[in-house]
């Protein structure tokens, strides 16, 4: 039997904490619930689930979809496009059969790499990889969620790429459904003898829409800095915790994006702050992103989502942030230095290290 693999390239970086992470988890459930209702899909179609933020991680190897448990999605630290494609270079090494003079081997492998920000590392020699050795024989379909990705480096990599619009009514689950369509689309098309191009499903307007060829500029294009998003540790539990704000763009509405970003207002507004693992860390860039945001642009305090202290951006001398209940003596769980802690006032604003994003 040849297997038709399919590759989820997940970024799983701070910027998609809490309901992009928490929708696509469900999603890949419904993309597998559908895929085992079509006999085509069923028969040939493999799924692995590769995530990534600082590092890369396979959380599921190809498996047959009958085998297929949905996994839950990590968070880390940043976003390495670069090593997650030598990742899922050498996965594909691993474990695609190729076709030889007395073989058939695997369908040609289909990608899909979801992400939404610019990558945190250099992708040059990765790419220079995919395009010397991979690109002609997967076919890869880069996706950037909310338009927040590099679309010029994604263009460096394959022709498919499109901008998937987060902000669209129920787009998630609209999303869900054209891979899955897609998914069922071509294992159709590799049944009838078609493998070599991706069969994609037909993207609804609103919601998928191709990135303009040659210039690069999508209609969501230059929303980078879309989010500050901050790693706490809870006092009590020492669990680290994410906290995302949006950025808000000021109340002057116009058509010239020029003047927009001169009259834009740099001010942050809590949109969650959810408990996240330990495998945090593993995910992760090593050292902090070396960003900061004044305390003075965020909007909103989180209380601790582990342990639900009042205030969970707490900010200890070492710069590591934590959750505490109140004024007075506190120890910091990432130095373990005992200080005393009193609330900024209005206009003393200070840094807070961000994340990578
Ligand atoms: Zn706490
Ligand atoms: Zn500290």
């Amino acid at each position: 039997m040849r297997r038709l693999p399919i590759f989820l390239l997940v970024d799983v970086s701070e910027s998609m904490v809490g309901e992009p992470l928490y929708k696509l988890e469900e999603g890949i459930g419904a993309v597998v619930s559908t895929l085992r209702k079509d006999p085509y899909a069923l028969e040939t179609a493999y799924l692995s689930v590769i995530v990534f933020a600082g590092r890369p991680r396979t959380i599921i190897p190809l498996t047959e979809l009958f085998a297929f448990h949905p996994p839950e999605l990590p968070v880390g630290g940043g976003t390495a496009l670069g090593a997650a494609l030598d990742h899922l270079m050498s996965e594909i090494d691993r474990t695609v059969v190729t076709t030889t003079p007395d073989r058939k081997g695997d369908w040609k492998p289909i990608v899909f790499l979801l992400t939404d920000g610019a990558p945190t590392d250099d992708v040059s020699g990765a790419a220079d990889r995919w395009n010397r050795s991979y690109r002609t024989r997967v076919n890869l379909v880069a996706v950037s969620i909310g338009g927040g990705a590099d679309h010029a480096l994604l263009k460096r990599l394959t022709d498919e790429v499109m901008v998937f619009n987060d902000a669209a009514p129920d787009a998630f689950a609209r999303f869900i459904r054209w891979i899955s369509m897609s998914i069922v689309s071509q294992s159709r098309s590799v049944s009838a003898g078609h493998g070599d191009r991706v069969s994609l499903a037909k993207p609804e307007a609103d919601l998928i829409v191709p990135v303009s060829p040659g210039g690069g500029a999508g209609p969501f294009d230059g929303v980078d800095d879309r989010f500050a998003v901050f790693v706490g540790r809870c006092a009590r539990n020492r669990l680290p915790y994410v906290v995302k704000f949006e950025r808000h763009l000021g109340r002057f509405e116009t058509q010239d994006p020029k003047l927009a970003s001169l009259l834009e207002t740099r001010s942050y507004l809590l949109n969650t702050a959810v408990p996240v693992k330990n495998s945090y860390f593993d995910l992760s860039e090593e050292g902090r992103s070396g960003h900061a945001v004044s305390s003075d642009q965020l909007v909103g305090q989180p209380p601790c989502p582990h342990c639900g202290a009042r205030f969970g951006m707490a900010v200890c001398g070492c710069g590591g942030i934590h959750c505490v209940s109140g004024e007075g003596a506190q120890t910091c769980p990432w130095c373990g230095k005992t200080g005393q802690y009193a609330a900024a006032e209005a206009g003393s604003g200070f840094d807070i290290g961000r994340g990578r994003g």
